[in-house]
């Protein structure tokens, strides 16, 4: 079957925001990511985080690919707060390269066993992605997340279900519980590559300026290739 696409006008992208040639979602594609989700094995909590980041990887370069954004600009990186589920950061052009971004996801976005929450918030964030910094979740972010086949639950300002789940809630506790048990207050830096860990620092304006690793060297996020390489 020949792969379907949709090509979004160019009044919706920003510069970083790709080629605009928006494959359709393959269903065998998405249904074996999400066999491959559920199949992780968690009797080891650190073994489970770190399978669920693998696939995870696999996920956002294909999802990357097929909403037509470019693979050398965009990073995928986590965090652990439960405040917020997506957080993307995009850079305008300057001296360090063309515009480009990072999208961080919460560890409990991958701690979730609901498939569709990761493939939402992966989407709502692709979505911004694409449309920039001068958009937030207006029409034109509507647009893109209507091209990209974002869930409705996702393609809003916040899903607000995700947080009255209290079966899920107390499956993360669980499963934060067992990580401790199993690796002490790091165990998520042996389960999650630290360089990709969400940690920032802002001048006196304000203005995001540099990311550091777990070790306080200041890094650029792109030039962690030992970690964005795996996918
Ligand atoms: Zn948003």
């Amino acid at each position: 079957m020949k792969t379907r696409s949709t090509r979004l006008d160019g009044d919706v992208l920003w510069s970083g925001g790709g080629s605009g040639l928006i494959k359709d979602v393959d269903e065998t594609i998405a249904e074996n990511f999400r066999n491959d989700w559920n199949a992780i094995d968690d009797s080891s909590a650190v073994a489970f985080l770190n399978n669920r980041w693998t696939v995870a990887l696999e996920i956002f370069s294909y999802e990357r690919d097929r909403v037509g954004l470019d693979g050398e600009r965009w990073f995928l990186g986590w965090h652990e707060k439960k405040t917020y589920v997506g957080k993307t950061y995009l850079n305008e052009e300057d001296e360090m390269g063309p515009s480009r971004g990072e999208i961080y996801i919460s560890k409990y976005a991958l701690l979730d066993d609901d498939f569709k929450t990761y493939m939402g918030v992966l989407r709502h964030e692709l979505a911004h992605a694409m449309c920039g910094p001068l958009e937030d979740h207006g029409w034109k972010w509507q647009k893109a997340c209507q091209a990209i086949e974002c869930d409705e639950e996702w393609a809003c300002e916040a899903n607000k279900k995700f947080y009255v789940r209290p079966r899920t809630s107390l499956m993360w506790t669980k499963r934060d519980g067992q990580l401790f048990m199993e690796g002490g207050t790091d165990a998520m830096f042996r389960a999650l590559p630290r360089g990709c860990w969400e940690r920032t620092i802002y001048d006196s304006d304000s203005n995001r300026t540099v990311y550091e690793n777990g070790d306080g060297v200041k890094i650029d996020p792109f030039t962690l290739k030992e970690t964005y390489e795996i996918i």
